[in-house]
Protein backbone atom coordinates (compact mmCIF):
# COMPACT_ATOMS: atom_id res chain seq x y z
CA UNK A 1 0.00 0.00 0.00
CA UNK A 2 1.19 3.50 -0.79
CA UNK A 3 2.07 5.81 2.03
CA UNK A 4 -1.05 7.16 3.71
CA UNK A 5 -1.12 10.97 3.65
CA UNK A 6 -2.89 12.77 6.44
CA UNK A 7 -3.75 16.45 6.69
CA UNK A 8 -3.85 17.66 10.28
CA UNK A 9 -5.39 21.08 10.92
CA UNK A 10 -4.61 22.14 14.48
CA UNK A 11 -3.67 25.60 15.76
CA UNK A 12 -2.10 24.50 19.03
CA UNK A 13 1.47 23.96 17.93
CA UNK A 14 2.49 21.65 20.78
CA UNK A 15 -0.46 19.32 20.19
CA UNK A 16 0.05 19.43 16.43
CA UNK A 17 3.70 18.57 16.73
CA UNK A 18 3.09 15.72 19.21
CA UNK A 19 0.36 14.23 17.01
CA UNK A 20 2.46 14.57 13.87
CA UNK A 21 5.43 12.82 15.48
CA UNK A 22 3.23 10.05 16.86
CA UNK A 23 1.46 9.45 13.55
CA UNK A 24 4.74 9.45 11.64
CA UNK A 25 5.99 6.75 14.00
CA UNK A 26 2.99 4.72 12.82
CA UNK A 27 4.18 5.13 9.24
CA UNK A 28 1.80 7.88 8.13
CA UNK A 29 2.92 10.95 6.20
CA UNK A 30 1.54 14.01 7.96
CA UNK A 31 1.20 17.65 6.88
CA UNK A 32 0.17 20.18 9.51
CA UNK A 33 -1.81 23.35 8.85
CA UNK A 34 -2.06 25.80 11.75
CA UNK A 35 -5.27 27.51 10.72
CA UNK A 36 -8.30 26.92 8.53
CA UNK A 37 -7.17 28.82 5.46
CA UNK A 38 -3.80 27.05 5.49
CA UNK A 39 -5.75 23.79 5.79
CA UNK A 40 -7.89 24.72 2.81
CA UNK A 41 -4.81 25.63 0.79
CA UNK A 42 -3.04 22.34 1.55
CA UNK A 43 -6.22 20.40 0.80
CA UNK A 44 -6.49 22.13 -2.58
CA UNK A 45 -2.85 21.61 -3.53
CA UNK A 46 -2.10 18.11 -2.26
CA UNK A 47 -3.79 14.76 -2.29
CA UNK A 48 -4.69 13.31 1.13
CA UNK A 49 -6.18 10.02 2.30
CA UNK A 50 -7.61 11.33 5.54
CA UNK A 51 -8.18 14.69 7.24
CA UNK A 52 -8.04 15.45 10.96
CA UNK A 53 -9.65 18.76 11.90
CA UNK A 54 -9.59 20.70 15.12
CA UNK A 55 -12.87 22.61 15.49
CA UNK A 56 -11.69 25.80 17.21
CA UNK A 57 -9.33 27.41 14.74
CA UNK A 58 -8.40 31.09 14.51
CA UNK A 59 -10.09 31.75 11.17
CA UNK A 60 -12.20 29.22 9.28
CA UNK A 61 -13.43 26.78 11.92
CA UNK A 62 -13.41 23.02 11.63
CA UNK A 63 -17.11 22.73 10.79
CA UNK A 64 -16.80 25.15 7.85
CA UNK A 65 -13.65 23.45 6.64
CA UNK A 66 -15.32 20.07 6.87
CA UNK A 67 -18.25 21.28 4.73
CA UNK A 68 -15.85 22.67 2.16
CA UNK A 69 -13.90 19.41 2.02
CA UNK A 70 -17.08 17.33 1.70
CA UNK A 71 -18.18 19.41 -1.27
CA UNK A 72 -14.94 18.75 -3.06
CA UNK A 73 -14.24 15.15 -2.10
CA UNK A 74 -17.20 13.08 -1.06
CA UNK A 75 -15.42 10.07 0.33
CA UNK A 76 -12.35 11.26 2.17
CA UNK A 77 -12.56 10.30 5.86
CA UNK A 78 -12.76 13.28 8.22
CA UNK A 79 -12.00 12.95 11.90
CA UNK A 80 -12.76 15.90 14.17
CA UNK A 81 -10.88 16.83 17.31
CA UNK A 82 -12.31 19.12 19.89
CA UNK A 83 -12.40 20.16 23.48
CA UNK A 84 -16.18 20.45 23.11
CA UNK A 85 -17.94 17.22 23.86
CA UNK A 86 -21.64 17.94 24.05
CA UNK A 87 -24.13 16.02 21.96
CA UNK A 88 -24.94 19.22 20.01
CA UNK A 89 -21.27 19.67 19.11
CA UNK A 90 -21.08 16.10 17.90
CA UNK A 91 -24.25 16.45 15.85
CA UNK A 92 -22.97 19.66 14.31
CA UNK A 93 -19.73 17.85 13.45
CA UNK A 94 -21.52 14.94 11.81
CA UNK A 95 -23.81 17.32 9.93
CA UNK A 96 -20.75 19.14 8.65
CA UNK A 97 -19.58 15.84 7.19
CA UNK A 98 -17.29 14.42 9.86
CA UNK A 99 -17.08 10.63 9.96
CA UNK A 100 -15.82 10.44 13.49
CA UNK A 101 -15.17 12.60 16.49
CA UNK A 102 -12.60 12.62 19.31
CA UNK A 103 -12.94 14.74 22.42
CA UNK A 104 -9.73 16.18 23.88
CA UNK A 105 -7.93 15.01 25.86
CA UNK A 106 -7.82 11.61 24.19
CA UNK A 107 -5.41 8.72 24.35
CA UNK A 108 -3.07 8.67 21.37
CA UNK A 109 -3.81 4.95 20.94
CA UNK A 110 -7.44 5.81 20.44
CA UNK A 111 -6.60 8.32 17.71
CA UNK A 112 -4.59 5.67 15.87
CA UNK A 113 -7.40 3.12 16.26
CA UNK A 114 -9.93 5.60 14.81
CA UNK A 115 -7.62 6.48 11.91
CA UNK A 116 -7.15 2.81 11.05
CA UNK A 117 -10.85 2.13 11.30
CA UNK A 118 -11.66 5.05 8.97
CA UNK A 119 -9.01 3.95 6.48
CA UNK A 120 -10.28 0.36 6.51
CA UNK A 121 -13.76 1.56 5.58
CA UNK A 122 -12.42 3.55 2.67
CA UNK A 123 -10.11 0.74 1.52
CA UNK A 124 -13.00 -1.70 1.60
CA UNK A 125 -14.91 0.65 -0.70
CA UNK A 126 -17.35 1.35 2.09
CA UNK A 127 -17.31 5.12 2.41
CA UNK A 128 -20.94 4.91 3.37
CA UNK A 129 -20.45 1.96 5.71
CA UNK A 130 -23.46 1.30 7.83
CA UNK A 131 -22.28 2.54 11.17
CA UNK A 132 -24.56 2.90 14.15
CA UNK A 133 -23.30 5.06 16.97
CA UNK A 134 -24.45 5.72 20.49
CA UNK A 135 -22.09 7.83 22.58
CA UNK A 136 -18.69 6.14 22.11
CA UNK A 137 -20.21 2.81 21.07
CA UNK A 138 -19.90 2.03 17.39
CA UNK A 139 -21.48 -0.86 15.48
CA UNK A 140 -20.47 -1.58 11.93
CA UNK A 141 -23.36 -3.44 10.32
CA UNK A 142 -21.20 -4.47 7.33
CA UNK A 143 -18.17 -5.87 9.11
CA UNK A 144 -20.08 -6.72 12.32
CA UNK A 145 -17.34 -5.02 14.30
CA UNK A 146 -18.28 -3.43 17.58
CA UNK A 147 -16.07 -0.93 19.41
CA UNK A 148 -16.44 1.16 22.50
CA UNK A 149 -14.10 4.15 22.92
CA UNK A 150 -12.10 2.59 20.09
CA UNK A 151 -11.69 -0.80 21.83
CA UNK A 152 -12.84 -3.89 19.97
CA UNK A 153 -15.63 -5.84 21.64
CA UNK A 154 -16.14 -9.37 20.53
CA UNK A 155 -19.76 -10.55 20.53
CA UNK A 156 -21.51 -13.77 19.63
CA UNK A 157 -24.01 -13.59 16.75
CA UNK A 158 -26.97 -13.44 19.15
CA UNK A 159 -25.37 -10.77 21.32
CA UNK A 160 -24.69 -8.74 18.18
CA UNK A 161 -28.31 -9.00 17.04
CA UNK A 162 -29.55 -7.99 20.47
CA UNK A 163 -27.22 -5.00 20.62
CA UNK A 164 -28.15 -3.97 17.08
CA UNK A 165 -31.82 -4.10 18.01
CA UNK A 166 -31.28 -2.01 21.15
CA UNK A 167 -29.18 0.55 19.29
CA UNK A 168 -31.68 0.84 16.44
CA UNK A 169 -34.29 1.57 19.09
CA UNK A 170 -32.08 3.80 21.18
CA UNK A 171 -33.73 6.10 23.72
CA UNK A 172 -36.88 3.96 23.50
CA UNK A 173 -38.01 1.31 25.97
CA UNK A 174 -38.22 -2.14 24.40
CA UNK A 175 -40.12 -4.86 26.20
CA UNK A 176 -38.92 -8.43 26.63
CA UNK A 177 -41.73 -9.44 24.25
CA UNK A 178 -40.39 -7.02 21.58
CA UNK A 179 -36.92 -8.48 21.98
CA UNK A 180 -38.16 -12.08 21.96
CA UNK A 181 -40.08 -11.46 18.76
CA UNK A 182 -37.45 -9.44 16.92
CA UNK A 183 -34.19 -11.01 18.05
CA UNK A 184 -35.18 -14.59 18.86
CA UNK A 185 -38.07 -14.80 16.45
CA UNK A 186 -40.20 -16.45 19.10
CA UNK A 187 -43.33 -15.51 20.96
CA UNK A 188 -42.72 -14.43 24.50
CA UNK A 189 -42.36 -17.38 26.84
CA UNK A 190 -42.62 -16.31 30.44
CA UNK A 191 -40.87 -19.48 31.51
CA UNK A 192 -37.53 -18.40 30.07
CA UNK A 193 -35.10 -15.77 31.26
CA UNK A 194 -32.95 -16.03 28.14
CA UNK A 195 -33.33 -12.32 27.37
CA UNK A 196 -32.17 -11.23 30.82
CA UNK A 197 -29.26 -13.61 30.55
CA UNK A 198 -28.22 -12.13 27.21
CA UNK A 199 -28.68 -8.57 28.47
CA UNK A 200 -26.26 -9.45 31.25
CA UNK A 201 -23.76 -10.87 28.75
CA UNK A 202 -23.98 -7.62 26.80
CA UNK A 203 -23.60 -5.45 29.87
CA UNK A 204 -20.43 -7.31 30.83
CA UNK A 205 -18.95 -6.68 27.41
CA UNK A 206 -20.32 -3.26 26.51
CA UNK A 207 -20.84 -1.42 29.81
CA UNK A 208 -18.90 -2.99 32.66
CA UNK A 209 -15.54 -1.35 31.95
CA UNK A 210 -16.93 2.09 31.10
CA UNK A 211 -18.20 4.85 33.38
CA UNK A 212 -21.33 5.52 31.31
CA UNK A 213 -23.77 2.59 31.36
CA UNK A 214 -25.74 2.54 28.11
CA UNK A 215 -28.04 -0.41 28.77
CA UNK A 216 -30.58 0.36 31.45
CA UNK A 217 -33.42 -1.61 32.99
CA UNK A 218 -36.87 -0.02 33.12
CA UNK A 219 -38.49 -1.97 35.92
CA UNK A 220 -41.69 -3.64 34.84
CA UNK A 221 -41.26 -2.48 31.22
CA UNK A 222 -38.07 -3.80 29.70
CA UNK A 223 -34.81 -2.27 28.62
CA UNK A 224 -33.60 0.95 27.11
CA UNK A 225 -30.30 1.86 25.53
CA UNK A 226 -29.66 5.51 26.29
CA UNK A 227 -27.07 8.05 25.31
CA UNK A 228 -27.01 9.76 28.71
CA1 LIG B 1 -7.82 24.85 18.56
Amino acid sequence: MDEIKILLVEDEKKIASALKTGMEEQGFYVMVAYDGSMGEKFFTNYDFDLVILDINLPDINGYALSRMIRQRKQNIPILMLTALGTVEDKIEGFEAGADDYLVKPFAFKELIARIKSLLRRTAAGLPTAHILRVADLEINLDSKEVTRAGNRISLTAKEFQLLEYLVKNKNRVVSRADIAGKVWDIGFDTGTNVIDVYINFLRKKVDKDYPVKLIQTQIGMGYILKEE
